[in-house]
């Protein structure tokens, strides 16, 4: 056990997290976008892209954490049972306040 816990807390990216090009999504968006139509749909705002990314990471961890504890409950002690129950806690908190980062983001940003 060294700092595993401390991990789960800040919930990194898994190894499949890339950045992707936005300035190409944007420019090509707005190359596609008729003038009159700028005003009813903005460009796709970069933060936003971020966070939902974010929100996305956060909602596999979360998926594959629950996945860790049905597979526990099938199967394990009553103690990796509690420990896959508190990972599962852990991962969902963080899912949850990556969504609320994104709502309120878009609430702000009007995005
Ligand atoms: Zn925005």
């Amino acid at each position: 056990m060294k700092g595993r816990g401390a991990r789960l807390v800040s919930i990194p990216p898994r190894k499949t997290t890339r950045t992707r090009p936005f300035s190409k999504q944007n420019a090509l968006a707005s190359d596609l976008t008729p003038d009159r139509m700028q005003s009813a749909k903005a460009p796709p705002c970069k933060n936003r892209e971020i966070l939902k990314d974010r929100m996305r990471a956060d909602l596999r961890v979360y998926r594959d954490a629950v996945a860790a504890l049905e597979a526990a409950s099938l199967e394990s002690t009553a103690k990796t049972f509690d420990k896959a129950v508190k990972n599962a806690g852990i991962a969902q908190r963080a899912f949850q306040a990556a969504r609320e980062r994104l709502n309120q983001h878009t609430a702000a940003h009007g995005c």
